[in-house]
């Protein structure tokens, strides 16, 4: 049998009383609270809360700063202190691991603390609930966790690189590191899987890169995993808050089973993918998680990425939204390993959806036709009716305005590209067989419906609008394919002019829907995925966001 994985927080300042932030772990979904003491500037605070009755699990930590902490104080100091906390017999010490092999006298210290047993202030899981499976120590010694920080990066091979540190003599072995993309952030996650059975491990990853080590702990066999108590309260760079983690990836049910789908992009760490998939996977009772998984926008860092999920089968991704910039590198390396692009993503002339088949390999599809169908379909019955031999003006001649003008099409609109770039516009027009006009005359164009598939408008350029308001007419319908912000200026401007208006996010539910039933085989629940994305975009601001 597996022991679960633990999820600790971080305690690091004391604008709030100790034991108040302890109840709100508790409440929050903790299983044991880290106390920063280089973070808190009070010692005299972290005794306090030492010496009382446990509501969970403390580990003390004082981390120096080429680790990641605040302690830049003398090492003696820093040795005293450890000694003083320590006898107060807090559940774990956490000290850096080459600061454990070079410092002899600090080494002796923690090695009578945790040698040495006896009572620890009563409470209902203080008590030595937590041991390791590896504890040695006496009943009610600390146990020891050695640590190890990389601030710059993930090494190349960290099967070679970190294996030394699995001679540590800890009760538990912490090994981070920095994740620049999500290709680190996987490799690091196939070191903890294969070396998870054999000591009690935590491995993470810094920065909002390494997200997926830190969800994906209880699948891999992580002994523990870190996350923030609130925003803002982070003690590493990239840690989610609890709430996120368990509300939104639903920590507490990740398992060894759990199969893992996510999307693939730069940026990816506001995309609302994680909020519509996860909420649609509880909906339906789906063992699944799904991540974003940040993948450089280079080519070469695409087929690393994939190449990583390849290496380590165990980890078990299913599915992939594929997002900005890799959509025709995802459509190249299909191709390049002789895989299947599906006729939907052959029209569209893009694979956003990645689906690993049972042999292993993997097929590409599009869903963005089936998403602005989906959008349309939101018009009442009596609009949809209009559509046929309706004009329809497309504005912009990439990936959306592609699927746009084939789902316009297949409605029977009378469908016009309008582009800044006049000469995509005629190639695109030329080629699904429509007409154009120079993105000068796109006011006077005259529509019944416009779509706007640039990203004029998307945040950070907020302030703009494709189309001047005074060209917007009462009764036209305007689909704005732009969900971030959920409400744009052009959004705004038409509901004010009487307008019909589609926003973005119906486009965003509608791939998402057909992409849960490519990769599930059953019917979404677009309900579930439209209020879960509805809530995230209430939730956070605006911000630099591919999918
Ligand atoms: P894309 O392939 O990069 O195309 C971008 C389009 O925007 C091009 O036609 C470009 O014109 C035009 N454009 C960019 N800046 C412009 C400016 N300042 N003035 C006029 N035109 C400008 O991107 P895409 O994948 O088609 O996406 C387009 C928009 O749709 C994005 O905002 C994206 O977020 C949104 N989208 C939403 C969903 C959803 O689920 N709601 C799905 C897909 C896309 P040029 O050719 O002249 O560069």
């Amino acid at each position: 049998m597996t022991t679960p994985t633990l999820l600790a927080t971080s305690i690091v300042h004391v604008r709030t009383p100790l034991g108040e932030q302890v109840r709100a772990a508790a409440a929050g979904g903790a299983d044991l609270v880290e106390l920063r003491v280089d973070c808190l500037g009070d010692v005299e605070a972290a005794a306090e809360l030492l010496r009382q009755p446990r509501r969970l699990p403390l580990i003390v930590t004082i981390r120096v700063r080429e680790e990641g902490g605040q302690w830049d104080g003398d090492e003696e100091r820093r040795r005293a202190l450890f000694a003083r906390l320590g006898r107060l017999r807090p559940d774990y010490l956490d000290v850096e691991y080459a600061r454990w092999v070079a410092a002899p006298r600090l080494r002796r210290t923690l090695q009578r603390l945790c040698a040495a047993g006896g009572e620890r202030p009563g409470g209902a899981r203080g008590d030595g609930a937590l041991a390791t499976p590896t504890a040695a120590a006496p009943a009610g010694a600390p146990r020891l966790i050695l640590s190890h920080h990389d601030l710059r990066g993930t090494p190349a091979d960290p099967q070679a690189a970190l294996r030394p540190l699995l001679d540590a003599p800890a009760d538990v072995l912490k090994v981070v590191c920095t994740a620049r993309e999500a290709t680190q952030a996987a490799q690091l996650l196939s070191w903890l899987h294969h070396h998870a059975g054999s000591r009690p491990l935590a491995v993470m990853a810094l920065g909002p890169a390494g997200l997926p080590t830190r969800v994906l702990a209880p699948k891999c066999g992580a002994f523990l995993t870190f996350a923030a108590l609130e925003p803002g309260a982070e003690a590493a760079p990239g840690q989610p808050t609890l709430h996120e983690l368990c509300a939104v990836y639903r920590w507490r049910e990740v398992r060894p089973t759990t199969r893992v789908y996510g999307v693939v992009g730069w940026p990816v760490a506001h995309s609302r993918g994680p909020h519509a998939h996860n909420a649609a996977m509880r909906h339906a009772g789906i063992d699944g998680v799904y991540l974003p998984w940040a993948v450089a926008p280079a080519e070469d860092a695409f087929v690393a990425f994939m190449e990583a999920l390849r290496a380590h089968p165990r980890l078990d991704v299913r599915g992939l939204s594929v997002t900005l910039p890799h959509k025709e590198h995802a459509w190249r390396w299909l191709r390049a390993n002789g895989r299947s692009v599906t006729s939907a993503a052959q029209r569209a002339g893009a694979v956003n959806t990645l689906t690993r088949d049972d042999d292993g390999g993997w097929s590409g599809d599009n869903t963005d036709v089936a998403g602005v169908h989906f959008a349309l379909h939101t018009l009442g019955r009596d609009e949809l009716k209009r559509l046929p031999c309706a004009a329809a003006l497309v504005l912009g001649a990439g990936g959306a305005a592609r699927a746009a003008v084939l789902a316009l099409h297949e409605l029977g609109c009378r469908v016009t590209v309008c582009n800044r770039t006049a000469a995509r516009a005629a190639a695109l027009a030329h080629e699904l067989r429509c007409a154009w006009r120079p993105w000068t005359e796109r006011a006077a164009a005259p529509a019944a419906l416009v779509v706007n598939a640039t990203s004029v408008g998307m945040y950070p350029d907020v302030d703009e609008s494709p189309l001047p308001a005074q060209a917007l007419r009462p009764g036209q319908i305007i689909f704005d394919a732009v969900y971030n912000p959920p409400q744009t200026r052009l959004v705004r401007e038409a509901q004010q002019r009487g307008c019909r208006v589609l926003l973005g996010e119906a486009l965003f539910i509608g791939q998402a829907a057909r992409q849960f039933e490519l990769w599930h085989g059953r019917e979404a629940p677009v309900d579930a995925m439209r209020a879960a994305a509805w809530e995230a975009a209430a939730r956070r601001p605006p911000a630099p966001d591919a999918g």
